[in-house]
């Protein structure tokens, strides 16, 4: 019976994708590049809750930056400092993966970097235009772990 479970976690691992398990885009707490760190934007990301808060320009598909809540630590509101600042000065990398990844890839993806979350894009072909890559969401660790748990 533990063979059974072990062999099932496994596999849905092995077969289940990125994409299968993502926090849509439209779903994701994100800020734009043009925010600033006054005390009303400050509490708006206390209140999300989230640790990681991806950083876009223009599009909410154009991610370009992360943002750690542990950043703001030595931030003052009163000081209005321009989100870039921040983000320029930490300067954390954003890893992107396809959506067809395999969920055991991505574990071994999550244990090797030092980075807990991806943004999750694929090949859009689609339509008349040339290819272009389009952003679906982001994968954190933690949903790896909870398709793991769930599966036993
Ligand atoms: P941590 O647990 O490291 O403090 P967290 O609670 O912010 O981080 P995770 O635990 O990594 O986030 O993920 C919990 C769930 O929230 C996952 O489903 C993940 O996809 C989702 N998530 C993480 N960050 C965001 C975000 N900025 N916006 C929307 N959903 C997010
Ligand atoms: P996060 O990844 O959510 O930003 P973190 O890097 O502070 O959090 P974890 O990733 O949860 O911490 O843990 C990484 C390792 O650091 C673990 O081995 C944990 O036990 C250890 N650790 C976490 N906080 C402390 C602390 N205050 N002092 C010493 N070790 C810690």
């Amino acid at each position: 019976n533990e063979f059974v479970k072990e062999e099932f976690s496994r596999g849905a691992l092995r077969t289940k994708t990125v994409e299968d398990i993502l926090t849509p885009l439209k779903d994701c707490f994100m800020l734009p590049s043009t925010a600033v760190l006054d005390f009303s934007t400050m509490s708006e990301i206390m209140q999300s809750g989230y640790t990681r808060v991806p950083v876009y320009e223009e599009e909410r598909s154009n991610i370009i930056e992360i943002l750690y809540v542990k950043d703001l630590a030595l931030v003052d509101p009163d000081d209005y400092t321009p989100m870039t600042t921040i983000t320029k000065f930490y300067n954390h990398p954003l890893h992107f993966v396809f959506n067809d990844t395999k969920l055991d890839a991505m574990l071994e993806e999550f244990k090797k970097g030092n980075s807990h979350m991806a943004i999750v894009q694929r090949v859009n072909n689609e339509g008349e235009g040339d290819p272009f890559y389009e952003v679906l969401g982001l994968v954190t660790l933690e949903d790896v772990i909870e398709e793991i748990i769930k599966s036993e």
